[in-house]
């Protein structure tokens, strides 16, 4: 029962500190999220459709998903899951230049998004964790009639090899 014995005078200065130690917390917070997680690309969650599950680990036919497919709608402006150089254009069909997408590093991991669109002129600049890096491209279109929704693939590797990016956003 707080102010029942009517601090007039106290009850503001509690709640000043309060606010104030909330503020010191956030910013704690945000710093540790830059340092240890990445952005999702787009804003959709992960996609689960007829042509597939979009988590790691889920299998493709005798292979399993390197990756995780975040559901995007086709034209939605993509983001730098993390900051780093965007050292190349990934292609992700040797037999089909349509589809495009980036590869970024930096001192702990390498990143390919698929299916992006990219700025051009990225390329081997260096971009901050959720930089828009251009737009979504519409994948379906390459597997029409499979029920699969459009998405955005990120793949993420360090030294040891592929991790699950659920694990790093
Ligand atoms: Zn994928």
């Amino acid at each position: 029962m707080r102010g029942s014995r009517g601090g007039n005078f106290e009850t503001p200065q509690r709640v000043e500190t309060t606010v104030g130690t909330e503020v010191q917390e956030n910013k704690r917070v945000c710093e540790l999220r830059w340092d240890l997680e990445m952005t999702p690309p787009t804003t959709g969650g992960i996609r689960s459709d007829a042509a597939g599950d979009g988590h790691f680990g889920s299998p493709r036919g005798s292979r399993t998903h390197k990756g995780t497919d975040f559901a995007c709608y086709p034209g939605e402006p993509v983001s730098a899951p993390m900051s780093g150089e965007v050292y190349r254009i990934a292609r992700p069909y040797a037999d089909d230049d349509r589809w495009l997408g980036v590869a970024i590093r930096n001192s702990e991991y390498k990143a390919k998004l698929f299916y992006v669109d990219p700025y051009f002129s990225l390329i081997g600049s260096h971009v901050r964790e959720g930089d828009c890096i251009k737009s979504a491209q519409d994948i379906t279109q390459r597997y029409p009639d499979q029920g699969m929704a459009p998405h955005v693939h990120l793949e993420i590797k360090d030294k040891d090899g592929y991790l699950d990016p659920e694990t790093l956003i």
